[in-house]
This record gives structure tokens, sequence and C-alpha cells, in this order.
């Protein structure tokens, strides 16, 4: 059962409060089932906060943190690193003005209407469109990370965030199977940002009906004609996509500037 009422939210706009509550539970639910990281999961992590330091649009105190957090990932020599050190960081015991994490996961356009559905996925999903759509618009932020030399970045460290920290190892698994047949002939941003998409949908298409769909936000092909209208054709009688306007769509719907403050930190 729900314990609150449904907060008040916008299906055309996407929340910073979806996002900082994506990093939130990943930083301090995910990754504190690993009590040291070290290898190639230290690899993955740093990736990770790279990537999210050099790409997030929301700016505020989480954004203020994710660089901090990189930084001092880049600085530290250490082979292994322990979770507390991380989370000091995290609850600002290091005393850096500005630079924290909230107490409070707040899920707005991820909220479920029952407790256990939505939330944590969904954000960790519009997290990554948001960065794809975000790397198209600016692909010098990475430069002199390790990781210009992708083609797809973005997509690259989610298959490795995924495979390694994310804690539903069924989609880590299906998720890399899908990587693997096709990131490979991702080119360039543009394609990036489609391939996350379609991939999306993909996931949508087989989790319609099932027990992790919520019956209030229902599984369905996305964008939906309300959404975007141009988006969907008919050629022949059958629906086809029209990848232009998807992908106009895109840029739009997770651009910086559609990002709502509302309810953020
Ligand atoms: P979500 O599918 O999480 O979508 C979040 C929001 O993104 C939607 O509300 C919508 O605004 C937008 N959106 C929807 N479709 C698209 C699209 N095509 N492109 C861009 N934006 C879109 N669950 C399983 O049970 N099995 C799995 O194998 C599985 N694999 C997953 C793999 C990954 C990488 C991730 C992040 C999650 C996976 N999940 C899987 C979880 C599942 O996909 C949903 O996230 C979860 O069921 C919550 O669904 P939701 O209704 O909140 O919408």
């Amino acid at each position: 059962k729900r314990a609150e009422p449904m907060r008040e939210f916008n299906s055309s706009q996407v929340y910073i409060a979806d996002l900082e509550a994506a990093l939130h539970y990943l930083l301090r639910v995910e990754l504190a089932t690993h009590s040291t990281l070290e290898g190639e999961e230290l690899k993955v992590f740093k990736d990770f906060i790279t990537l999210v330091s050099k790409l997030y649009p929301g700016g505020g105190s989480v954004g203020r943190l994710m660089e901090t957090l990189s930084d001092w990932l880049i600085r530290l020599p250490l082979h292994t690193i322990p979770y507390k050190a991380v989370l000091d960081l995290l609850e600002n015991r290091v005393g850096i003005p500005g630079v924290f994490l909230g107490a409070e996961l707040r899920w707005i356009g991820c909220q479920g209407s029952m407790a256990g559905l939505r939330g944590y996925p969904c954000s960790l999903w519009t997290l990554f469109h948001v960065l794809t759509v975000q790397y198209d618009s600016d692909q010098s932020a990475l430069r002199n990370t390790g990781l210009e030399g992708e083609a797809a970045p973005v997509l690259q460290v989610m298959r490795r965030y995924v495979r390694t920290f994310f804690g539903c190892e069924e989609c880590g698994r299906h998720f890399e199977r899908a990587a693997k047949d096709s990131v490979d002939q991702v080119e360039n941003a543009e394609q990036q940002v489609l391939w996350l998409w379609e991939q999306h949908n993909r996931v949508n298409n087989r989790l319609a009906g099932s027990l992790s769909d919520d019956p209030l936000f229902p599984k369905a092909p996305w964008p939906s004609p309300s959404l975007c209208a141009s988006c969907h054709e008919e050629k022949n009688g059958v629906h086809v996509w029209n990848r232009n306007n998807v992908l106009h769509f895109l840029r739009r719907h997770y651009g910086a500037a559609n990002l709502s403050q509302r309810y953020s930190v």
C-alpha cells in the first residue's frame, strides 16, 4: 500500500528531483552493498562518477557533490577504497560548504502508485537518457577524461555500471546481451540517444502486463502520440516511428531546458 498521496507532476517534464533520487539511491543504497571498491569495480565506479560529473545538467548541491567526488577519486592514489570513505564524503563529514546529498528520497515523475513499484529503476533510465542528450549537445564535455575515445561513452559506462552494480541482476544480463549485440554499431552521439530509446522500448514491450508494471503507469511504446504525435506514422497500415522526429523530441524532452527544479533539494 502507498503511505502518502501522489505528488502532482507533469509527464511532459523531467524532474531534477528524480535525477537526485537516482544518485542518492545509487550512492547510499546500491553501492553500500560493496564494502570496498577495488580493481574493475573501482574503475567502473570512477568512470560512472566522471561521466555524471561532466554531463549532469541538474546543478545544485548534488551537481557540486558529483564534481567533488570525481576530483577526490582522481586524486586518490589508492587501489582500494572503503565504501565508508565515500559515505563520509556524501554525508559531508569532510565539511565542504554546499556539497551534500539530501536525506530524503523523493521520486516525482518516477513515483509509483504502490510501494515497490517504479522509483529507482525508472530514475536510472531517466538519468541515462538525460546524459545521452547532454552529451549530444556538448561532446567536448568529456575531453581529457579517458572516455572521449568511445563512440558511445554514455552507453558503455551505463553498460559497465549496470553489469557490475545494478541490484536487478536479471536486468543487467538482459542489458548486457542487448549491448553486446548492437552497441558497437553506434557511431555518434545522435545514434547513442536513439539506441537507448529503442532499447528502453524493447524492455517496455517485454515487461508490459508483468508484475513490475504499475497499473497507473502501464508500459507502452514511448513517447505516446499525446506526447509526440509527429513521432508516429503509418505506412501501408503499419505503425512506424519517424526517427528524425523522435530524435528531435528526445533532445527536447531530456534536454536541460525541460528539467524542472520543482521538488529538488
Ligand atoms: P520505466 O520503464 O522505468 O521508464 C521511466 C520513464 O522513462 C517513463 O516514465 C517515461 O517517462 C520514460 N520512458 C519510457 N520509455 C522510454 C523510452 N523508450 N525512451 C525514453 N524514455 C522512456 N525490469 C525487469 O523486470 N526486467 C528487466 O530485464 C529489466 N531491465 C532493465 C534494464 C535497465 C538498464 C533498467 C534501468 C531497468 C530495467 N528494468 C527491468 C526495470 C524496468 O525497465 C522499469 O524501470 C521498471 O519496471 C519501472 O518502470 P516504469 O513504469 O517506472 O517506467
